[in-house]
């Protein structure tokens, strides 16, 4: 368990990190939209993060909270319930903090550019969150974390599986996302996927108890 004096700076660093974001206007394409970042995406000390692409325009950019609002979000807490985990235990953000548009107004991927300019509020978000889990939800933010500390992983070769990252244990796992669903990860093996999560806890809960003084 982390100390009430460690949990109260990580507080006041995620405070900061939060109102810094809230004023960012680095990408331009997304002026007009705010960085979905705020305390309903977890709390600091939360044990897992997981990291998606970026907030939809139906989910987190309209509810202010990532993975709610839609399907992928629906998909999502379904898969939480799963390991018997609830939201409140986990903290949820994005690797792009906005959400992106098309011309016509529809979802579309971050750019690159637009993933590396948000990476240093990814980084710090690890920093004050503190997860010993960290899992990808998709190709997009298993990628973003190389910007944080260097790793070598790819969602075809390593999806489920447990692996060292930057001091805590990191888990690949595809996007809820229905047409993901439809076309690369079919709900059962996600399911599957998502009991490696649980594995990752209890590992990091045992390295954090052999580590205690
Ligand atoms: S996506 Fe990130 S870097 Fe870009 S404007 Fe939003 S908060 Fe700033």
């Amino acid at each position: 368990m982390h100390g009430e004096y460690f949990l109260s700076r990580k507080q006041g660093e995620f405070e900061a990190l939060v109102a810094e974001a809230e004023a960012c206007r680095r990408c331009p394409a997304m002026c007009g939209r705010s960085a979905v970042l705020s305390e309903r995406n977890g709390r600091a000390g939360a044990r897992v993060m997981f990291v998606g692409e970026a907030p939809g325009r139906q989910g987190g950019d309209r509810t202010r909270v990532p993975f709610s609002g839609d399907q992928s979000g629906r998909n999502f807490t379904r898969y939480l319930a799963s390991i018997n985990l609830a939201r409140e235990e986990v903290f949820i953000t994005n690797a792009a903090l906005c959400n992106p548009r098309s011309e016509t107004g529809a979802n579309r991927r971050p750019t690159r550019e637009e993933v590396s300019n948000c990476s240093g509020f990814l980084r710090r978000q690890i920093e004050a969150v503190a997860p010993r889990v960290v899992v990808t939800l998709g190709a997009v933010s298993l990628a973003a974390l190389k910007a944080v500390e260097y790793h070598p992983f790819t969602l075809k070769e390593n999806v489920g599986q447990i692996r060292s990252w930057n001091g805590r244990l990191l888990v690949p796992l595809y996007h809820p996302s229905p047409q993901v669903l439809a076309s690369h990860r079919r709900e059962p093996r996600q399911l599957e996927d998502y009991k490696s999560v649980a594995r990752a806890l209890v590992e990091a809960d045992a390295r954090a108890r052999a580590a205690a003084p």
